[in-house]
């Protein structure tokens, strides 16, 4: 039987090639380009991005799938749900942006991430009904044909997933908002049909999630709702991140005329097909092509499954896709070239390179073609190193550890460490000035030589721990001034990552990161921060904090392998870190802070899953600092504040103190700590770094006596909430002033409580 198979892309990547929607967006936001010339760049960027895939080949082109800012944002703007305290003579458009970024008046509405990706999206809040005020996808489709020629599939994220995003609804109304919302899809969907267009794509990821039977039937009342009286027009539900939760009841009921499900995640999704099938009239849309990791797509593997998925559902016509948005991925490897490692280079793929490998497959396939032969294996063995593949067999994993119990390391520690009650300390960098970053963007061009920015990073030191002695804090930090990136840093002096020149992804609105590429087998080949560490400790009586990223954060914030587990590589990681913690507690370092910042992301979607990460990442944690002295005190941090449901595990990582992010909810927080009588070091921010409003005494005392209900005072720290990089010294000194103040207050009054 000859195949027809067909290629579709979805999500392909918004911010440019070269970042230009970024830069348009800034210098818009700066008064340097006018709203018109803003429009005109944002323009050109989409019509790239729709001319690429069109020339690739590409037989279904999505519309609608560019965002100014954020495609969640675009939703609310489209069914009207803009919070009160936005309605004020604004246009829509800069209505849009205030909602994002906050005005004069407002605070922005609330940003969270994207399901377990680095995107975060503007989180909807529910006031009032929806109303249908622009029908952004009939918009796209128009401006995609006119000016590109494509008759694109214009898509949307669906209700469901729009409403399981959004806040300010409560639970038992969801069913009524989710019909209310459908109703709306219907009537924009109505008029794309009358103008003519052919399919539609209602992405749905949060069907990926843990589902409860009533959530099913919902879903799939709703989409009765949404496809009400439609005749021409087609339906796609895209899934996406996961396996599709429910399959049996969704596939078959779900009245929709195609489902898109994700077979690069795992394989959940052909598991579930071989044992219920797939119902014959509805089109399968199969994700075959990562829109998630770097590694070029294993075609004989690829191929396979489309033989078998067309076996097995009985048709010959498929349409084969990225397996989810290809947006986190960075554009194009053709900026690479000289950059990466030649052989690196063959293994890896970005979004374009993800458009002509579909188009390959389709080749493939339909053709009758042969596989072309590739070295891969060939270049991954070179990319092995047996030292830390026999290092980590070495490894006992169920008695990972430090020897002696919290209650007894911590007396030991406290005794040595002489600090008063409720000590201060701080997270760890210290403002960047323009000349911080200058002097980094002087040595990274070569402009200066190693000795003159040396010299440069240690007047920083010197002065900021000089600040912090003023300020009169407890436990110092040396500033993190030779930092760019957290991450970026320790990846750059561990062996087994690769660091693109463009590989830029948008993590939200104009805000894009570079992820390292961890290609090989990680390891130390030297210190990475003793010089600075101790050379900071040297100026001072007081405690310098050693300074590290954990080997969770740095795993899930960099692309990864695929050929062996992420526990390994985070295994990998953890032995490099622990070499390093031992060699500061060699030089004398009292305290070493191992952040974990990105513990939480790395957390599968669906919870069967999520005990075995859990468990793991603990693990990862516990072996960088198993084997420090009792006496050496390990402090982690953790900037976000959803982690009630981790809170076992967060205890389970023993780290003497844990700093976290707790000023936005610290109501919560707070129960939560009441609750658990969490019985180790704990340091919850005392104030919110993330805007330059100085606190004041009053106000930081009145957080601690908050939270001092709820937390034994031996144990108490207190710190600002997270790193003070992003900040100015105008608001930090005084901020920092008063929390001191503060904290001499707490002792105050403990002092005469006791007396
Ligand atoms: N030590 C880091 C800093 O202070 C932690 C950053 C973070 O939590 N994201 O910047
Ligand atoms: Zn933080």
């Amino acid at each position: 039987m000859k195949k027809s198979v067909q290629t579709k892309c979805f999500g392909y990547p918004k911010i440019g090639e070269n970042r230009e929607l970024k830069k348009a967006l800034e210098n818009y936001w700066g008064g340097k380009i006018s709203k018109e010339e803003f429009i005109a760049s944002a323009r050109r960027v989409n019509l790239s991005r729709l001319e690429k895939q069109k020339s690739a080949g590409i037989d279904l082109v999505s519309s609608n799938d560019f965002s100014l800012y954020d495609f969640i944002l675009d939703l609310s703007a489209m069914f009207g749900v803009v919070p009160e305290r936005f309605s004020g003579p604004d246009d829509d458009f800069d209505t849009y942006f205030s909602m994002a970024r906050g005005n004069d008046s407002a605070v922005a509405c609330e940003m969270t991430k994207w399901f377990d990706t680095n995107y975060h999206y503007i989180v909807p809040e529910i006031n009032s009904g929806f109303e249908l005020r622009k029908n952004r996808p009939l918009e796209s489709h128009k401006w995609a044909r006119e000016n590109a020629g494509i008759d694109t599939v214009p898509c949307m994220v669906g209700p469901f997933t729009f409403l399981k995003l959004a806040k300010g609804y409560r639970e038992k109304d969801f069913n009524k908002l989710l019909f209310e919302l459908s109703a709306l899809y219907n009537k924009a969907l109505k008029e794309l049909e009358q103008a003519g267009v052919k399919t539609v794509q209602t992405d749905e990821p949060a069907l990926v999630l843990d589902l409860t039977g009533e959530e099913v039937d919902a879903l799939i009342e709703a989409y009765k709702i949404l496809t009400k009286d439609l005749k021409e027009l087609n339906i796609h539900v895209q899934t996406y991140y996961e396996s599709l939760s429910a399959y049996e009841t969704i596939v078959k009921e779900l009245p929709v005329d195609g489902i898109g499900l994700d077979f690069v995640s795992n394989g959940e999704n052909l598991e579930n097909i071989r044992k219920y099938g797939f119902p014959n009239g509805k089109k399968l849309i199969a994700g075959v092509v990562s829109g998630r990791d770097v590694w070029k797509t294993d075609y004989e593997e690829t191929v396979n499954l489309i033989n078998e998925l067309t076996g097995l559902t009985c048709r010959k016509d498929l349409i084969i896709s990225n397996s989810c948005p290809l947006f986190h991925l960075p554009v194009s490897l053709a900026n690479e070239k000289g950059r990466l490692d030649d052989e690196l280079l063959r293994l890896l793929a970005f979004a374009d390179e993800r458009l002509e490998e579909l188009e390959t497959i389709k080749d493939i396939v339909n053709n009758e073609k042969l596989l072309p032969q590739n070295n891969f294996e060939q270049i991954r063995q070179k990319f092995k190193n047996p030292k830390v593949f026999n290092e980590l067999s070495g490894i006992d994993e169920d008695n990972i550890g430090r020897a002696e119990k919290f209650n007894v390391r911590y007396q030991k520690q406290q005794e040595i460490l002489n600090l008063p009650l409720f000590p201060t300390t701080t997270i760890g960098s210290y403002p960047q000035t323009p000349e911080v970053r200058k002097t980094r963007a002087a040595r990274k061009k070569g402009e200066i030589s190693k000795q003159e920015y040396d010299a440069f990073i240690r007047t920083e030191i010197k002065k900021v721990i000089e600040l912090q002695e003023k300020i009169g804090l407890d436990v110092l930090v040396h500033g993190e001034f030779e930092r760019t990136d957290m991450v970026e840093h320790f990846a750059q002096k561990l062996d087994g990552f690769a660091f693109t020149g463009n590989g830029w992804v948008q993590s939200y609105g104009s805000r894009c990161v570079r992820p390292p590429i961890i290609y090989g087998d990680v390891s130390r080949p030297e210190k990475m921060t003793v010089d600075e560490i101790v050379y900071a400790q040297s100026l001072t009586q007081k405690t310098v904090k050693g300074m590290l990223t954990g080997p969770v954060t740095i795993l899930n914030w960099s692309f990864s392998r695929k050929d062996i587990p992420g526990k390994e590589i985070a295994f990998q990681i953890a032995l490099a870190i622990k070499q390093e913690v031992a060699d500061l507690e060699k030089a004398g370092i009292k305290i070493i802070q191992i952040d974990e910042a990105a513990f939480r992301e790395g957390m599968p979607l669906k919870q069967a899953k999520q005990k075995h990460y859990l468990d793991w990442a603990v693990k990862a944690f516990k072996l960088t600092n198993e084997d420090v002295k009792p006496k050496t005190q390990i402090h982690t941090h953790m900037c976000y504040s959803e982690f009630n449901e981790i809170l076992g595990s967060i205890h389970a990582m023993d780290a003497d103190v844990i700093s976290i992010e707790a000023s936005r909810s610290r109501g919560e927080i707070i129960e939560v700590f009441e609750k658990i009588n969490y019985d180790q070091g704990i340091g919850l921010g005392v104030y919110d770094i993330h805007s330059p409003r100085v606190p004041s005494v009053r106000e930081i005392e009145s957080v601690i006596d908050g939270s001092a209900r709820a937390i034994d005072r031996r144990l108490f720290w207190i710190n600002p909430d997270c790193g003070l990089k992003t900040r100015g010294y105008e608001e930090t000194v005084p901020a920092l002033e008063n929390m001191v103040l503060a904290a001499g207050r707490a002792r105050e009054k403990a002092m005469a409580v006791n007396s």
